[in-house]
C-alpha cells in the first residue's frame, strides 16, 4: 500500500527529483516550496509522511515540523545540508523519525520512506516493532518471515503472513474487519470485503490441524476475528 507523502524543500531541482522518483514508486506526492507552503499544505491534506528540508527560507524545517506535530502525529524525515551533529540531534529530538544528509542517493532517501512508513503503520495496526511475536506455539520471526507452530515451520502466502501477524500481535483481542483491511490490504482497498473470508480460509487450511474447529483464528461473528489468549 502506498501513501502520500508532502515534500517540503525550497531548492525546485531536489523537489523536482524527489517528486518524479517517489511517484514512481506509486506514492501521491505533493510539494511546497516554502515552510508556509507545506504547513498550509499538511493542514488541508494531512499527508502520511512528510520530508522536510531543514534550511528553508522563512519558516525553517524545524519549525514547521514543531507545528505539524502539535497537531497530528505525521512522522518526519528531514534532509539537511549542514551535516553537524547538532542539527541532527535536535531534528531527532523534536520528533523527527529519520533524517538524510545531502547529498545522498534516491535509493537510500526511498530506503528511509519504505522503513518509516512500515514502522508507524505497524505502530498504527498494534502491531509489535519487536523482531519476534510469540502467540501460543506460534512463532513469527518478523526479520525473515519465517512462520514456525511448534518445530513446524510453516510457508504462507504474503497476506496470510500479514493476516497472521496481525492476528497474533493482538492475541486476545478482537480485531474488527476494517482494521484487518485497512491493515493488510490498506486504506485504498476497494475491492470485495469477501476477500478477507476467503484468505482466512486459506490461512486456516495451512495452520489449523482441523480448520473447521479452528483453534488459532477465532471468528467473531459480525465483528472480526480473534487470536485467542496466551
Ligand atoms: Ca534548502
Amino acid at each position: 500500500m502506498r501513501g502520500t507523502i508532502l515534500i517540503v524543500e525550497d531548492n525546485q531541482l531536489l523537489r523536482d527529483s524527489l517528486t518524479y522518483n517517489l511517484r514512481k514508486q506509486g506514492y501521491t506526492v505533493l510539494s511546497a516550496a516554502s515552510g508556509e507552503e507545506g504547513l498550509e499544505k499538511a493542514r488541508r491534506e494531512k499527508p502520511e509522511l512528510m520530508i522536510i528540508d531543514i534550511g528553508l527560507p522563512g519558516v525553517d524545517g524545524l519549525e514547521v515540523c514543531r507545528m505539524v506535530q502539535a497537531q497530528s502525529k505525521t512522522p518526519v524525515i528531514f534532509l539537511t545540508a549542514r551535516g553537524e551533529e547538532t542539527d541532527r540531534i535536535v531534528g531527532l529530538e523534536i520528533g523527527a523519525d529519520d533524517y538524510v544528509t545531502k547529498p545522498f542517493s534516491m535509493g537510500e532517501l526511498l530506503a528511509r520512506v519504505r522503513a518509516v512508513l512500515r514502522r508507524t503503520r505497524a505502530l498504527a495496526a498494534g502491531l509489535p516493532t519487536a523482531e519476534v511475536i510469540r502467540a501460543r506455539d506460534i512463532t513469527i520471526d518478523q526479520s525473515t518471515h519465517q512462520v514456525a507452530i511448534g518445530d513446524r515451520q510453516v510457508a504462507l502466502p504474503p497476506k496470510g503472513y500479514e493476516l497472521l501477524r496481525l492476528l497474533a500481535a493482538n492475541a486476545g483481542r478482537v480485531v474488527d474487519r476494517q482494521a484487518i483491511l485497512d491493515a493488510v490490504w490498506g486504506e485504498d482497498f476497494f475491492g470485495d470485503p469477501k476477500t478477507l473470508d476467503v484468505h482466512i480460509h486459506w490461512l486456516r487450511q495451512k495452520i489449523e490441524p482441523d480448520p473447521h474447529e479452528p483453534q488459532y483464528i477465532l471468528t467473531v461473528r459480525g465483528v472480526g476475528y480473534r487470536f485467542p489468549p496466551q
